[in-house]
């Protein structure tokens, strides 16, 4: 090394060659060993350590030494050299520096367990955007061994060591936070593939490997969906779908489909396109949720609702018509009078939640029946005639605010869309007490039809309003222990009125009143 010259050698420059090839490297203590190594050769130095700056956290974690130190001794060098020391300057003043003799110069420190004798040093930081991310610090035992040149020569090498060591904690961050994408998708419980446009496996997490039967995650790899229909017809299905309509960038769609090959089992399945631009590359995300367990719940339910308003009307007829006869025969100053019209009233309100129970039947199997011109005032004014006479019965006073056009005609189904709206305004009367005002208001807004039943009655404490609309939800307050009711009929105008595209709403306080409603689209 011409040093006088201040001229580089052909062996500086295969230095810097050398140094250049650290950026190859993916593993952060190589990078460190080899830079350690070039340097501390090319310069000749007893001694090369190096601490290092982690990146993300405030403290100085890592330190490299030519020596050997345990961690508390570590630890105890990095405080106290980047307190007081040579390296310590160097990162406030961000840059390198010679000590020439280090008996001369304060910012020498000795360690009790030093045994190189050291006579002069030098340090350089290592810079990224602006911040020192590490020292090194190289060493020999005589005076004056470190010349400009050198300092030089170890800021080109600290700044290629940098970009190097910075790539290699990226890499680092970068195989962890893929480590943690893959520990949450192999941990999700449902099935999950990732799969080409074509349909080939490129993953499928620990759900999916055991209902494909698979020893290990990687057989499936390479393999198409199809493949292994023998397991379940439902990948034919998620073939046949993926390929008459495929998914667009940011559209995720999901369907559900049962397999008939095996167990019989529900799945809803969730598909969304993944596309990957930098390589016109892309595919899509296959997730199957089981729902075998609720839909045998929905099935089972449905058969309950079956028997339940079928076969327990004959025999309630029947208990009925006999209650009836019974009634007859009985002179009228019976004792037994009380007693018979008792059972009466219980026949009357096991048929009440019959006919609900069958409503919610005939909802759910029927489809909507729309009829185009429909009179919507008509309809809404036979709703208020029908609650006027019940309204009336209980001393209440009751008020017709409508306000849509007699001629004015939209498609509704005429049968459930009067039987909502009959039920917001039975309500009304049932939890409305004697001489309380019942409100029926229906307009025209913005090409929706809102239908607003209000009264002053119980109303409905703040906890229960969002439960209201549930099926068999009813409030559990004193005054409606007396109200016979299934909580069936708001369910029923949710279903009713969502099945025709619209909203239910509920505004409420209880002791004060409230005010039911509803909202349509209207279509011609
Ligand atoms: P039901 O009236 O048969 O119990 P609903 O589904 O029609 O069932 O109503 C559910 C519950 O909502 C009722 O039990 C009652 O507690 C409450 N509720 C409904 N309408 C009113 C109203 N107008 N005022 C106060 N509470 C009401």
């Amino acid at each position: 090394m011409t040093e006088n010259a201040l001229q580089p050698t052909f062996e500086d420059l295969e230095l810097l060659v050398r140094v250049s090839q650290l950026l190859t490297l993916r593993d952060l203590n190589d990078v460190i060993g080899q830079v350690m190594q070039l340097t501390g050769e090319a310069v000749k130095a007893s001694k090369t350590s190096l601490f290092l700056h982690d990146g993300s956290e405030v403290d100085w974690n890592y330190i490299f030494t030519a020596r050997s130190m345990d961690d508390a001794t570590s630890s105890h060098v990095v405080r106290s050299v980047l307190d007081k020391g040579l390296a310590g300057w160097v990162v406030r003043q961000r840059q390198g520096a010679i000590i020439p003799d280090t008996d001369t110069d304060d910012r020498w420190h000795i360690f009790p367990d030093d045994t190189l004798p050291v006579r002069s040093a030098m340090c350089v930081p290592l810079m990224y955007s602006e911040q020192v991310v590490a020292v090194l610090t190289l060493v020999h035992p005589q005076p004056n061994h470190f010349s400009e040149y050198h300092l030089r020569l170890m800021t080109i090498i600290a700044n290629q060591a940098t970009v190097a060591i910075r790539n290699t904690q990226l890499f680092a961050r970068l195989r962890e936070r893929q480590r943690q994408l893959e520990a949450v998708l192999l941990s999700v419980p449902d099935m999950l593939f990732v799969l080409e446009k074509d349909g080939t496996i490129l993953l499928i997490n620990t759900g999916a490997q055991q209902i494909l039967g698979l020893a290990n995650r990687t057989k499936a790899i390479g393999s198409h969906l199809a493949d292994f229909a023998q397991h379940s017809d439902i990948f034919l299905t998620v073939v046949e779908t993926l390929s008459n309509r495929p998914p667009l960038p940011d559209e995720q769609y999901s369907f559900e489909v049962r397999n008939s090959t095996g167990r019989q089992q529900d799945y809803v399945v969730n598909i969304s396109a993944w596309e990957d631009p930098t390589v016109t590359n892309g595919g899509y995300v296959v997730l199957m949720h089981d729902v075998t367990t609720l839909r045998n719940l929905y099935r089972f339910k449905d058969e309950m609702l079956r028997i339940v308003s079928h076969d327990l009307r004959s025999p309630l007829a029947v208990i009925a018509g006999y209650a009836d006869l019974f009634q007859q025969d009985l002179p009228a100053d019976s004792f037994m009078q009380e007693y018979v019209e008792s059972i009466q009233r219980s026949i009357e309100r096991m048929g009440n939640l019959l006919e609900d129970l069958l409503k919610v039947r005939q909802i759910d199997e029927k489809g909507l029946h729309l009829e185009p011109n429909t009179p919507l005032a008509d309809l809404v004014l036979s709703v208020f005639q029908g609650a006027v006479l019940a309204s009336r019965q209980k001393g209440q006073q009751i008020l017709n605010q409508i306000t849509i056009p007699t001629d004015f005609v939209a498609s509704v189904d005429p049968t459930l869309l009067r039987q909502a709206m009959e039920n917001f305004a039975s309500n009304a009367i049932k939890y409305t007490p004697e001489d309380g005002t019942i409100i029926i208001r229906a307009y025209l807004i913005d090409g929706r039809m809102v239908y607003e039943v209000e009264d002053n009655g119980i109303g409905i404490p703040p906890h229960a309003l969002s439960q209201v609309f549930d099926a068999f939800y009813r409030v559990n307050a004193r005054q409606n222990a007396s109200i016979s009711g299934a909580g069936l009929g708001l369910s029923l105008v949710k279903s009713i009125v969502e099945r025709h595209e619209g909203q239910v709403w509920v505004k409420s306080v209880e002791g004060v009143g409230s005010t039911f409603g509803m909202w349509i689209p209207l279509y011609s």
